[in-house]
């Protein structure tokens, strides 16, 4: 039979029990200090889920909203790296160039924009590498229909979170019709309405050029200036138009009978001038002479039948004397007016160049003999 335990065992069993049900509390109370705690960290990182989610969903508008900048923008635009691998075109760049986002994959850029500055000093991005400043540069670029692109091309670093250059972002302004209307404008302002050679203002423009340089380099010049004998009579005889038609048939003629270097202009109404560069007197009359004469044998169409007209020319070659083109043109024009006086439809020299007359005479004498004495019958009044 078991003993009862003793009051003394009792008492030591119920101290026991005490103390292993205030540890249960402390480890309840820690237990649930953890529980709180853990709850906290989980609210943490819930918040920091949607921290991030929300930055995901931010950086996806503003990629979003970037690559609408990108491919939306005016000008044309391509992303290059260092070793100028082309990361990036926009749809500017494929429209103006021609060039699908396909084919710029894995091209260098210099081979989908060769340019002059290419594998130069004055590449971009060598200047962008090397710390120097990149201005505009001007590029011409040949479309796939032959026509000629113009562009202000702009360079801007690219630089990666850290700083370092990446590499740049190449902008492309098209100015192609800016450039149309900058040649449109400056071939309004050269060239003479009527006949297409160059006008007055250009013309003498092109004169005193002709004119220092025969004079910086002692090379030979000799400038003709040519009237059309009573061409008020065809007009009065013709009328208006057919005068136009005859101004254009003798630019036409002339032109054609000149060289490249030679300069033509049309200096009045129905006068013109030609400079011919290294040229001497002789080269000089016996060109004169060949436009006097093709002229002579050409001749308007209209139904009155053909309408035929001459002209007299003025030569004179620049020498010493000669201290501006205005002293030539002055020279020139006095040499046409004695080809006037002496009955029209032939060639005159100026007579204010010494040492030279001998010479001019000499050949206008062998010239002469094959020019006629009196106008083309049907300039005749
Ligand atoms: P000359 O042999 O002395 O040179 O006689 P001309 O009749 O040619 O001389 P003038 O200088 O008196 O006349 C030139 C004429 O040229 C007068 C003008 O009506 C005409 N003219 C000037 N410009 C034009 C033009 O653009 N078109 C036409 N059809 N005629 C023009
Ligand atoms: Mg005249
Ligand atoms: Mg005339």
């Amino acid at each position: 039979m078991a003993q009862k335990p003793t009051y003394e065992q009792l008492e030591s069993r119920i101290k026991e029990l005490e103390s292993k049900a205030r540890e249960r509390q402390e480890y309840e109370k820690a237990l649930m200090a953890s529980h709180q705690e853990l709850l906290g960290t989980n609210q943490q990182l819930e918040n920091a889920i949607g921290r991030a989610n929300r930055m995901t969903f931010d950086a996806e508008i503003t990629y979003i909203e970037l690559n609408h900048i990108f491919n939306a923008a005016a000008d044309a635009m391509c992303v290059i790296d260092r070793e100028f691998n082309v990361l990036k075109i926009n749809e500017t760049f494929s429209r103006l160039f021609g060039i699908k986002k396909k084919q710029a994959d894995n091209k260098k850029c210099f081979e989908l924009i060769p340019g002059s500055d290419c594998h130069s000093s004055n590449c971009p991005l060598t200047k962008i590498i090397n710390g120097k400043l990149c201005p505009e540069a001007d590029i011409e670029k040949k479309a796939a229909d032959g026509s000629i692109i113009s562009c202000i091309m702009s360079a801007s670093a690219y630089r990666d979170p850290g700083g370092e250059l990446y590499g740049m972002v190449l902008n492309f302004k098209d100015i192609t019709y800016r450039k149309q209307l900058e040649e449109k404008l400056k071939e309004l302002a050269t060239t003479d309405g009527l006949t297409g050679i160059c006008n007055r203002r250009h013309f003498i423009e092109l004169a005193n050029r002709e004119f220092d340089r025969a004079k910086r380099y002692d090379t030979a010049l000799v400038m003709l200036m040519i009237d059309v004998d009573h061409f008020k009579l065809v007009n009065d005889t013709y009328g208006h138009d057919i005068g136009d038609e005859a101004l254009i048939l003798l630019a036409e003629t002339v032109k054609n009978l000149l060289r490249k270097v030679d300069v033509f202009g049309r200096i009045g109404g129905e006068e013109f001038a030609v400079l011919l560069p290294d040229t001497d007197l002789n080269g000089a009359v016996i060109t004169a002479e060949r436009l006097r004469q093709a002229i002579q044998e050409s001749c308007v169409e209209t139904s009155k039948g053909p309408v035929r007209f001459s002209i007299s020319i003025g030569v004179s070659l620049v020498t010493e004397n000669h201290e501006s083109m205005g002293d030539v043109v002055r020279a020139t024009d006095a040499a046409l007016y004695r080809a006037k006086e002496k009955g029209r439809n032939r060639i005159e020299v100026s007579e204010q160049a010494p040492g030279i007359n001998k010479m001019a005479t000499a050949k206008l004498n062998c010239s002469e003999s094959c020019m006629p004495t009196a106008p083309p019958t049907s300039m005749q009044r």
